[in-house]
């Protein structure tokens, strides 16, 4: 229900389309509910920050959403891993923000990216409630919380990236294969470990945090979260769950998508669809196998496909005739569609004709798929999304994995396995029934409250100013409940 009273909340996205496209989510949902929100987006010329192409694809499908630029240095380091850019180029944005914020009337909230940390301070400086928006798994911040204890608990133990298959232990989350563990911390001699962990230990500084998820996906994580465990002798931020928060594909282009045209012409839940988020890239070979598997499996499949990543900068639109097998295009003309780079996926995902989805685990394309009670394939690839497959497949039980996908390397005939087993089998048919379950939860989810949920969201008078106003101190001298106040 609309709240009574309207707020000003400030929206802060970190660099990078796949955490503006949720907070895009969340300005949606607060504007239907009669707040007023601006999102504010850092304007950079880091190559791989949000491109002006992806803010302007976004203005144009949602115009009821304030989209502002500021304007950021790029990092001095330009040869560091992204990870220490964006904190860099982030902080350096402080003052542009801290001027933004100033020109604002009031700003009830500000509500930032996990990746905004420093803008805690401006928060502070202006005495702005700060609390964190986390668009991805509650256990992936349960780990991710425990582990600048975890490394310092444990001083001597190896990095991730030398413990291959042992298991890691973190409150919340089933055991973790090292491997699995979230690529950026790895390593921890790293400047981009570091830069994580510097990260982590400060988002505990927030109000609270707000996580794209609900109780009925993640009852273990929210449960550890909430009660304290992933931060012994600290306090945990209170953690509120309003997930889940997706692009519905009800903000449509003017022009609908030549693969929906297509789409309509498959029959119901026969396509495998093949999309790897906002920048899944593979090498040739890799490209040639999954075309294989595609062909062998007999399935019909809609497959997004980007030049290899060491072809991105000079080739923006992947050369299917020689990345593709000879000939693979024209066999498979009947049954499959190859979309260059990228397909309005929200609304693919929705599609009766599609049938199951190969994702790379990214959490807004596992959200998307739930709401459309879609059995996943997993092909992790960056990020944390292996640590998202243990959870789709081990804990939430939508999903199976792919082999390989820790080598580099997942061989054709895993590929035509696993899709036939999703799309032919009886353990495909287990899947897709959870899958029904798990929508419908969904569902309730926002029915109950999900992201209606959030408030009261206000000023609790804690982030002081570093003078005491002179009113609080004539107050002090007054009897209790005495005073009327008139505001
Ligand atoms: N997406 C899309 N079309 C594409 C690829 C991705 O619309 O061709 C959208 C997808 O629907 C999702 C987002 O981009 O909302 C990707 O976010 P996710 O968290 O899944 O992955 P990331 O890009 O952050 O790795």
């Amino acid at each position: 229900p609309a709240m009574a009273v309207a707020k000003t909340f400030v929206l802060y996205p970190s660099l990078g389309v796949g955490h503006l496209i949720p907070m895009v989510e969340l300005a949606k949902h607060l504007l239907r509910q009669g707040h007023n929100v601006v999102v504010v987006v850092v304007d950079t010329l880091d190559r791989e920050a949000v491109s002006a192409d992806a803010v302007a694809r976004l203005a144009t499908a949602n115009p009821s959403v304030a989209l502002r630029l500021i304007p950021a240095p790029p990092s001095p380091d330009s040869g560091a891993h992204l990870i220490k850019r964006s904190l860099d180029t982030l902080r350096l944005a402080n003052p542009a923000l801290h001027g933004f914020l100033r020109s604002l009337p009031a700003v009830d909230a500000l509500l930032l990216d996990m990746y905004c940390v420093d803008a805690l301070d401006v928060a502070d400086e202006l005495a702005i409630p700060a609390y964190f928006f986390f668009p991805s798994a509650a256990g992936d911040l349960a780990v991710y919380l425990s582990l600048p204890k975890y490394y310092r608990r444990h001083p001597g133990v190896p990095s991730f990236r030398d413990m291959g298959e042992t298991l890691v232990h973190c409150p919340g989350v089933p055991p973790i294969r090292a491997v699995d563990m979230p690529q950026t911390v790895q390593d921890k001699e790293s400047d981009q470990t570091k830069a994580r962990m510097y990260q982590f230990s400060r988002i505990p500084e927030g109000r609270g945090v707000l996580v794209n998820s609900f109780d009925w996906l993640e009852p273990k994580s929210l449960k550890a979260l909430q009660d304290g465990v992933c931060l012994p002798g600290r306090p945990t931020p209170r953690v509120y769950c309003i997930g889940p928060l997706v692009n519905d594909g009800s903000s449509k282009s003017a022009k609908r998508h030549e693969c929906l045209a297509w789409l309509d012409a498959q029959p119901e839940k026969s396509v495998v669809f093949l999309s790897f988020g906002s920048k899944g890239a593979f090498p040739e070979p890799q490209l040639k196998d999954i075309a294989r598997g595609l062909e062998c499996s007999g399935q019909r499949f809609l497959w997004i496909v980007r030049s290899p990543p060491e072809e991105q900068s000079k080739f923006r639109e992947p050369d299917l005739e020689r990345l593709l097998p000879a000939g693979f295009l024209e066999r498979t003309a009947g049954r499959g569609m190859v979309v260059k780079n990228w397909a309005p996926q929200a609304e693919v995902v929705r599609h009766m004709a599609v049938g199951a989805f190969v994702t790379h685990c990214g959490w807004n394309s596992t959200l998307e798929a739930i709401m459309s009670g879609l059995p996943m394939i997993c092909w992790p690839l960056y990020a944390e999304q292996a640590l998202n497959k243990v959870f789709m497949v081990e804990e939430m039980k939508i999903a199976v994995a792919l082999k390989g996908y820790e080598q580099g390397m997942v061989k054709a005939g895993e590929v035509e396995d696993k899709l036939r087993m999703v799309m032919e089998t009886e353990e495909g048919t287990k899947l897709r029934e959870m899958l029904v379950v798990a929508k419908k939860m969904a569902l309730d989810a926002i029915g109950k409250g999900g992201v209606y949920c959030i408030g009261p969201l206000v000023n609790d008078g804690s982030s002081k100013s570093a003078k005491q106003h002179e009113c609080l101190a004539w107050l002090a001298a007054q009897p209790e409940k005495s005073v009327v106040f008139l505001s």
